[in-house]
């Protein structure tokens, strides 16, 4: 069976050359988090693996570079200065999200994730 969602993005090495294949049909967001976490795999030189484990026949999976990886993708897509502004209700969530190409999910991590949504709860709370 075949499952189009299944596929989001990989690094391609052909030899010293990185290629980034993607799935085009998710939303241009997913496909802007796609591709950029690929990105990120580059720019943190993470080396070209195998993609399935032989004995297992299974998805192989660095942990840590992913994580590595997702942070950067974040880091890359929505600045923590954004997140911070969108916490404060300085910038609406839909601009915020037109404004950068992600999505709700996207904003919302890197909201968690910087922890702009407890500064901008504590400049509140201090404030009254
Ligand atoms: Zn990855």
């Amino acid at each position: 069976m075949i499952e189009p969602d299944a596929f989001s993005a990989a690094t391609v090495f052909e030899r010293h050359k990185r290629i980034v294949v993607h799935n085009d049909t998710h939303s241009a967001a997913r496909q802007s988090s796609n591709v950029t976490h690929e990105l990120a795999h580059g720019l943190l030189l993470h080396p070209p693996a195998p993609a399935l484990d032989t004995a297992t026949g299974c998805r192989a999976w660095n942990a840590d570079h992913e994580d590595e990886a997702n942070w950067l993708t974040g880091e890359l897509l929505v600045t923590r200065e954004m997140a911070l502004a969108v916490a404060r209700g300085k910038v609406a969530r839909d601009d915020a999200m037109d404004r950068l190409g992600v999505s709700q999910q996207m904003l919302q991590w890197r909201i968690n994730a910087t922890g702009a949504a407890q500064r901008a709860a504590r400049e509140n709370g201090s404030s009254r």
